[in-house]
């Protein structure tokens, strides 16, 4: 039971309440109950794409962000642009609090390179736990469907990791339905997707997936990193913020 604006609420009964009612009553709640102290995330993948749709039909004003690790592709950063036009939200970047060349001066050229841990840790998990100190709720695209490590998802949550709830109005959709959702609405997705790159991240730790690989073969390649710490409680940087790709989903 958490305790949140001079009311109790049970999370799970919550959660169970609001997920067969669909995405939009999650967020509808979100809104309502959190206002300003909400802020919902993007990493511009297909989830974080219709995630935003569906904020602008509601309530463009939201606070949306994404975390701007100086690292992104190009297509990304234009991708952004197209969003912000056709959806009419403002998407505020959230950078760390070193810039590139501060992080080569302490820690080295190249960062990701050694250390892809430390490297999301100061360009992603910590800046987003800064971000949403003042914050009472964030969104996520996250969904089950994504991994194993998302298999317990719900709608809504507490985030232990970063000490506020979390809502995942996506938790119960699949890739299909994402998919169908963008199309359904003509809204604008990165095309690396139909590149060979179906998980898009830091230009230096993505490259594109080759006939027959596991479809996340092109994320941290070398390392045992799957993830870089922003959906796991508790976690000490080894996460991460994409949206995974699935097979059954196309782009
Ligand atoms: S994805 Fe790669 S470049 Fe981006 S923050 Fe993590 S380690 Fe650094």
């Amino acid at each position: 039971m958490m305790k949140i604006l001079n009311a109790t609420i049970d999370l799970k009964s919550l959660a169970r309440q609001l997920e067969p009612q669909g995405p939009e009553a999650a967020l509808r709640w979100a809104i309502a109950v959190f206002g300003e102290q909400l802020a919902v995330a993007t990493g511009f993948g297909p989830s974080g794409i219709v995630i935003l749709h569906l904020v602008s039909q509601i309530d463009p004003g939201v606070k949306a962000f994404y975390l701007e690790t100086d690292l992104l592709f190009g297509e990304t950063h234009a991708l952004r642009d197209r969003l912000q036009e056709r959806l009419g939200l403002t998407i505020e970047a959230v950078h760390s609090s070193l810039d590139l060349e501060e992080q080569a001066a302490r820690h080295g050229e190249s960062l990701w390179k050694r250390d892809p841990n430390l490297c999301c840790y100061l360009r992603k998990v910590e800046p987003l736990r800064r971000f949403l100190d003042d914050k009472q709720a964030w969104v996520t695209g996250i969904r089950r469907d994504q991994s194993p490590s998302r298999a317990a998802t719900q709608v809504v949550e507490w985030d232990a990791g970063n000490g506020l709830i979390k809502v995942n109005p996506l938790a119960a959709w699949t890739s299909e339905q994402v998919w169908e959702h963008i199309h359904a609405h003509d809204l604008p997705f990165n095309p690396l997707h139909r590149l060979g790159f179906p998980s898009v991240g830091c230009w230096p730790c993505t490259r594109s997936v080759l006939p027959g690989e596991d479809l996340r073969a092109g994320r941290w390649d070398g390392f045992a990193k799957t993830e870089c710490g922003l959906h796991i409680n508790g976690d000490n940087g080894n996460g991460h913020t994409e949206p995974a790709y699935h097979a059954a989903g196309k782009p």
